[in-house]
């Protein structure tokens, strides 16, 4: 008997093993590895990947169950991403079915759903039991009709049913008992494809000229719809929609001419394309700078080889990055293999998205979480079908399924978003490397500001992970200088009587821009301080009554939210400690930048972006375009508008608050300002015009900040690496953040350091344990448990503790050993312990 070792979707860490099913004859031909299917499992059936196959000779356990149904005729995964999955429970420390869950889109995400149909006992015999269940004598007229739904439908689900009988419950329940009734289970995607009505001729096209000469002069109509289909021959077949806009018929007109014979209305399977209706401009390889050239030639001998090996692109903003992208990318498609490009969430702009469909039209698949659950499952089935070849998306478009992936490109590969926060914990760098480790592909990591990490491992060649080649272009591809910086001291500007948030020089430089008709972008940087509420009088700070953290303003809807667990209430008018009137809102928000602006310019145009104008579908475009088309001459936002833009007149970008994520308790928090301060500086005078870049600054003198403006990344990393090394911080060890989470403080506080305790006592035994001062390679240190920056989420109190670790010891596996084996002595207390293994957020 054949034999598939199945994962199933079962949320508790006791399966977290593959579990042997037996493959019926009927569904041999279909079960691969990788395949989706519905098992039966307990009393349930629920959905499961098949991960290996085994056949022969094997014994079988004769109760071994048997697999129900396979829910794709192709399956979803391919072997090389079950290994990858493997891979991925394994370095993350998560369960093997979140982490193969994880590179599905949500619509197939089955639901197990209950289905009924009639069963094979008489109808003479069910319905004699009426003496011995005298309570159900009058049930026969309803058991009929019932009986009568379910043989017209074939199966219906326990849904369909009590929406058309909301009273028979009981009768239902009875006849499942006599077995007049069957109940099955299978599994149901949350998503179909999309179906259309299509028309199309149902003779030939000569025959149907011949028709349309002799049509009856009464139906015009008819006539007119059959002309037109003769016309569209070629594209066809056509949406019937379409054709009723196009000649303003009624559907019958043209169920008419089906009848006659025709035509033929079917239909037919489509694909929800975001960007239909769009054009791309198609534009073509651009001759490369000499600095591109020798890019270009380094990465394609690795490509012509079909080698695996990784690149680090150091490109300076505007260096010409992209085009190497596109150029590699090109000779990838040549040899008949596939490419994935990862962007950023926040940097998968329009602009970028043209970019890459302008080159490489249709092929192109885009995958990112503005689209509908239904766009992106479809964009997904384009990859899986082979109608991409192309992938551009955020961090999960790394499990894109390609068959044959020749290129990986991860552009700004220093964004912290390419980790992810939920589990699987996974860093879409890593999981890049291996999956292009697997299948022969090289990978290129592109940035202005490289991660101290990716830098360090290049530099170094030390690095345990990887070790990439260092590529650099740091002069822009179109000659143009890197703008002039200028760091305003803001204490000076207070000192001299100036309590406006504009300093003199961004105000001045703003009013020549105005004044010449040139573009301004400005920044308002918002990591480490949001808008809250405070009253003047008593201090009082409004905050979440469940998580230990202050409550955010949105002025749209006039309330106070928190942004880790949903809570709002409305903003208070009064403080309700002390009755003030004086309770206002704090932290520059990019509303109140804009009403100082409009104060200081009358009549000066203003885009403003950032969450509150851009959660409708479209409206970053939206913005965006108006801003390219000159219908403003300041785009105002947060991170969002660092990010990968590309607008000819913009001439000054202003920073207004450098530094105010230079304080967060975030060993990375110099390296995120300095990035942050470059990447927004290279949106400046990156056409004809000259930029020129002001930062406003409370710590002028912070190396983050003077280097960002000398545009000197080396000397930055320079320093950075010093501090780095003597407080050992990555990349000189690695990172295991542990937080343990209940509702009770001190039962939490025990189990913390039992946890801390165990650790320690069974590192030190495998001689593991010391401090990372000693020059030895193999080592862990242990701090903690500590409570966590964010004391109390959602009313469980948390606790943590870090790991600091270097060498080849697997340390993943030990730290998740002891929380398992924690978790299993004290069952059922509602404890949860997360492991976050490199993290990024610290907060
Ligand atoms: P990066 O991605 O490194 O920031 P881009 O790829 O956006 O840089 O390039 C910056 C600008 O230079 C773009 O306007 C691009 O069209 C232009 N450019 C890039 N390479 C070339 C080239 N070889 N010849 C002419 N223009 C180029
Ligand atoms: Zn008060
Ligand atoms: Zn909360």
């Amino acid at each position: 008997m054949d034999i598939a070792k199945v994962i199933v979707d079962v949320p508790v860490r006791s399966t977290d093993r593959p579990f042997d099913y037996s493959i019926p004859e009927s569904l041999k031909l279909w079960i691969e590895v990788g395949s989706r299917v519905a098992v039966p499992f307990g009393h349930r059936t629920v959905q499961g990947f098949v991960v290996s196959l085994e056949s022969g000779e094997t014994v079988v356990n004769p109760g071994l169950k048997a697999i129900q149904e396979v829910l794709d005729l192709l399956p979803p995964l391919s072997p090389e991403l079950v290994e990858l999955a493997d891979w991925m429970s394994k370095r993350y420390a998560c369960r093997r079915i979140s982490a193969l869950q994880a590179m599905l889109p949500t619509a197939l995400k089955g639901k197990a759903e209950r289905l009924i149909s009639l069963g094979d006992v008489e109808e003479d015999t069910a319905f004699s039991d009426d003496e011995l269940f005298p309570m159900f004598a009058d049930t026969g007229n309803e058991e009929r009709l019932i009986t009568e739904f379910i043989g017209r439908n074939g199966e219906v689900s326990m849904k369909q049913l009590t929406r058309a009988f909301p009273e028979a419950a009981e009768t239902v329940k009875f006849m499942l008992r006599r077995g007049v009734l069957v109940e099955s289970q299978s599994i149901k995607d949350k998503m179909g494809k999309k179906k259309l009505k299509a028309v199309d001729l149902a003779i030939g096209i000569t025959a149907a000229r011949e028709a349309l000469n002799k049509f009856p002069k009464k139906s015009a109509r008819q006539k007119e719809v059959l002309s037109f289909l003769i016309e569209r021959e070629a594209t066809l077949p056509m949406a019937l929609k379409e054709v009723l806009s196009a000649l303003q018929v009624t559907a019958s007109t043209v169920k008419g001419l089906e009848e006659k014979g025709f035509i033929e209305i079917s239909e037919i399977e489509v694909y929800r394309d975001p960007y239909q209706g769009r054009d791309f401009k198609p534009t073509t390889p651009l001759p490369l700078t000499a600095e591109q050239e020798v890019v270009y030639t380094r990465i394609s001998r690795t490509l012509e080889e079909q080698l695996h090996e990784v690149f680090l692109l150091h490109g300076v903003t505007g260096s010409g990055k992209t085009e190497i992208y596109l150029q590699c990318i090109k000779r990838c498609l040549d040899q008949g293999r596939q490419a994935v490009v990862l962007v950023p969430e926040i940097a998968l702009t329009p602009q970028m998205v043209e970019r890459f469909k302008g080159r490489f039209g249709s092929g192109v698949a885009v995958m990112h979480s503005r689209l509908s659950v239904g766009e992106r499952y479809d964009e997904w089935r384009k990859i899986r079908e082979g109608k991409a070849t192309v992938a551009v998306g955020a961090r999960s478009a790394v499990f894109a399924p390609f068959s044959n992936l020749g290129l990986i490109i991860m552009d700004e590969e220093h964004e912290t978003s390419y980790k992810q926060e939920e589990n699987p914990k996974y860093h879409a760098r890593d999981a890049a490397i291996r999956r292009a480790e697997q299948c022969g592909a090289a990978v290129i990591l592109g940035s202005a500001t490289p991660s101290l990490e990716s830098y360090h491992a290049a530099r170094a060649q030390s690095d345990i992970h990887f070790s990439p080649v260092l590529l650099e272009m740091p002069t822009r591809a179109l000659g143009n200088e890197l703008p002039k910086v200028n760091v305003v001291d803001m204490r000076e500007e207070l000192k001299e009587g100036n309590r406006s948030m504009f300093s003199r020089k961004l105000h001045s430089a703003l009013a020549e821009r105005l004044e010449r008709g040139e573009q301004t972008v400005l920044l308002l940087n918002r990591r480490g301080f949001s808008t809250f509420v405070m009253c003047r009088s008593c201090g009082y700070v409004a905050g979440c009554p469940e998580c230990d953290i202050s409550l955010t303003y949105h002025s749209r809807s006039d309330n106070l939210r928190c942004h880790y667990c949903g809570h709002a209430e409305p903003a208070p008018k009064l403080c309700p400690e002390c009755g003030s009137e004086h309770i206002r809102f704090f932290g520059t928000g990019t509303q109140r930048v804009e009403e100082e602006l409009g104060k200081l310019f009358p009549g000066i145009r203003v885009i403003r972006m950032d969450v509150d104008t851009t959660t409708e579908k479209g409206s970053h475009e939206k913005l965006l375009n108006q801003f390219r088309d000159k219908k403003a001459d300041v785009l105002l936002g947060t991170q969002m508008v660092a990010k990968g833009l590309d607008f000819p007149d913009v001439t000054l970008v202003g920073v207004i608050t450098a530094d105010s994520a230079l304080n967060l308790p975030d060993f990375r928090a110099a390296e995120k300002t300095f990035q942050l301060l470059t990447q927004v500086a290279g949106r400046a005078g990156r056409h004809q015009l000259p930029g020129e870049v002001v930062v406003q600054s409370y710590t002028p003198e912070h190396y983050s900040i003077i280097h960002a403006s000398g545009h000197d990344y080396l000397s930055f990393v320079r320093e950075e690496l010093k501090h780095r090394r003597g407080l050992h911080y990555p990349p000189y060890c690695r990172l295991v953040l542990v937080t343990l989470s209940h509702e009770q403080l001190p039962l939490l506080l025990r189990m913390a350091e039992n946890y801390a305790m165990n650790l320690q006592g069974k590192a030190r035994n495998l001689r593991w344990y010391g401090s990372l001062d000693k020059l030895t390679t193999d080592v862990l240190d242990l701090l903690g448990p500590v409570a966590s920056p964010i004391p109390r989420l959602k009313g469980r109190y948390r606790f943590q503790c870090m790991i600091k670790w270097r060498g080849t010891i697997d340390v993943i596996g030990l730290v998740r050993q002891v929380a398992e084996e924690l978790e299993d002595s004290v069952r059922d207390t509602g404890l949860q312990i997360s492991i976050d293994v490199d993290p990024q957020m610290l907060m």
